[in-house]
């Protein structure tokens, strides 16, 4: 069934004046998610960069380019075809890492999004998102290449693109959870 864009601008406009934690007072702007509102799939980051914050849209940054790469490269898509957010949707000062606080704040909106976008799968990209969502400690190292369930919703963890500009050759580990994704897309809907 077609989605109706209204709750989610609803909750964009409530995220807009947010000020659930310390961050609304650093950031110049919500970063609440982008794309398709009927999406099969929400890519899920950590927290908007520099760009992101000026822009107002997620992965516009050189971590984006490569998010968009991979789409076009392993699933043959454009982020119009996928639904992309942050656990986040502030940025933290200096690109540090959000803290817990921050994150506990935050994650609210994000299962909002999740409820009402009912996407096929979930892509949590990085140890914040997947941690945040699964409620674990465990590292991404150990978490990704495997299939997880969130509220029924199966959740596939990958590298964070920005590790990914780091290290290269972790690139393949990317192909093959993306192959993950293609494999439950092509599961019949029940
Ligand atoms: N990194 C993220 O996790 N999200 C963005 O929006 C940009 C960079």
């Amino acid at each position: 069934m077609p989605t109706s864009l209204e709750p989610l601008e609803e909750l964009t406009l409530q995220a807009y004046g947010c000020e659930a934690c310390k961050l609304c007072q650093t950031r110049t702007t919500v970063v609440f998610g982008d794309g398709n509102p009927n999406a099969d799939i929400i890519f899920i980051g950590e927290a908007p960069g520099e760009q992101e914050d000026e822009s107002g849209i997620p992965f516009v940054g050189r971590s984006g380019q490569l998010l968009s790469k991979m789409l076009d490269v392993c699933l043959g898509l454009t982020r119009d075809d996928v639904y992309i957010a942050n656990i986040v949707k502030c940025r933290p000062p200096e690109n540090r890492d959000p803290e817990g606080d921050e994150i506990v704040a935050c994650l609210g909106y994000l299962k909002k999004q999740i409820q009402i976008i009912q996407p096929r799968v979930l892509v949590t990209l990085g140890r914040f998102a997947t941690q945040a969502l699964l409620e674990t400690e465990e590292r991404i190292g150990k978490l990704r290449g495997k299939e997880f369930v969130y509220e029924g919703i199966p959740l596939v963890p990958s590298w964070h693109p920005s590790y990914l500009l780091r290290r290269p050759m972790s690139r393949n580990d990317t192909v093959k959870d993306m192959k993950i994704v293609q494999e439950i897309l092509a599961k019949p809907l029940t």
